[in-house]
């Protein structure tokens, strides 16, 4: 029977459509993907091409003495630093001025590998740049949000194949955001409590969709998981934005972000994805009602009409059976 669930923190409905549902095997990329080159030359992000990109704001050398990640400004930014923030308000016409920061983090020297496959303390060194940058960015005052994003494959919207991650400064908090934060808000008038913190209290009783939980974190497939394996990573103490995770939590969160993208990558065949942080806003720093994670979404499917007209998605797996899947897969 088909269950429409909804997920109690962001009110957004899915139908669970166990009419078509598919087991998780069926998910498996069929696409045949010729293997990339360890270097390629034509790759602006590779050894060697580092003048075809502005200059690096961060780096991390390796024992060799050559750059093992590096920070480097978008050559073509969405959003620039360089203006002044105004705002309009001319009848239907409402905008403020462009401004913003955007960087790309090359995280490897190597052009054909991806965070499943790194060594833990690569993984690190990552998300320490996060941080870093994130801390960075936010202390221009004009700012509002940061959000750190990945694109692993063509259908995720990755133009350079090289393992590279964005962060984004913006001087406005977007509607999908906004919104977020507004549930939490009211969940937490209502109760007292977080909803985030709920929901991991509530998966780690259940246990079943679970994928990978360490010392700080856990991955789950969501109760109301919106699409194939679309999963969340929460940290388990509450903190509402990623600039206060601290040392012990990044080592934490290298081993389960880079466990559960290997069983994506094995149980799978390595197949599209994005994963963003969401993080409260700059200025909600230890508030009480919201709770930063990470949010995966496979790209195994392509959205269609219903979702466009609805704003609903249809899910045509079970969390629960992703869930177990992924639990079982050897990250080798
Ligand atoms: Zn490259
Ligand atoms: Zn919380």
């Amino acid at each position: 029977m088909p269950e429409i669930r909804q997920n109690i923190a962001t009110k957004e409905w899915v139908i669970i459509s166990t009419e078509r549902a598919k087991r998780p095997e069926d998910f498996k990329t069929s696409k045949q993907k010729e293997p990339l080159p360890e270097f390629s030359e034509k790759c602006p992000f590779c050894p060697g091409n580092e003048e075809k990109t502005p200059y690096e704001t961060y780096v991390v050398n390796g024992p060799n003495g050559k750059w093992k990640l590096r920070s480097v400004p978008n050559k073509f930014p969405a959003l620039i630093s360089d203006l002044t923030l105004e705002r309009k308000n001319e009848g239907i016409k409402r905008s403020i001025s462009g401004v913003g920061n955007c960087e790309v983090i090359v995280e490897s020297p190597i052009h054909n590998t991806t965070m499943a496959l790194m060594p833990e303390n690569d993984v690190r060194d990552i998300l320490l740049a996060y941080k870093n940058r994130y801390l960075c960015m936010s202390s221009d005052p004009r700012m509002k949000l940061i959000v750190i994003f990945r694109n692993h494959g063509l259908n995720a919207g990755a133009s350079i194949e090289h393992p590279h991650s964005q962060i984004f400064a913006t001087p406005v908090i977007p509607f999908h955001i906004r919104t977020r934060l507004e549930e939490a808000m009211r969940y937490h008038d209502e109760t007292g409590e977080c909803v985030f913190c709920k929901i991991t209290k509530d998966e780690l009783n259940e246990k079943k969709r679970v994928v990978v939980e360490t010392g700080s974190f856990l991955s789950i497939v969501p109760y109301a998981a919106l699409s194939p394996f679309h999963m969340w990573l929460l940290p388990k103490r509450h903190m509402s934005t990623f600039a206060e995770i601290n040392d012990n939590e990044l080592n934490d969160l290298a081993r389960n972000l880079k466990t559960t993208l290997a069983k994506i990558y094995y149980g799978l065949d390595n197949p599209d994805f994005n994963f963003a942080v969401r993080t409260g806003p700059i200025a909600d720093k230890e508030v009480e009602h919201y709770h930063w994670y990470i949010t995966i979404t496979l790209r195994l499917l392509r959205t269609a009409g219903f979702e466009i007209g609805s704003g609903m998605y249809i899910n045509s797996s079970i969390p629960e059976e992703n869930a177990k899947y992924l639990r079982e897969i050897k990250t080798r």
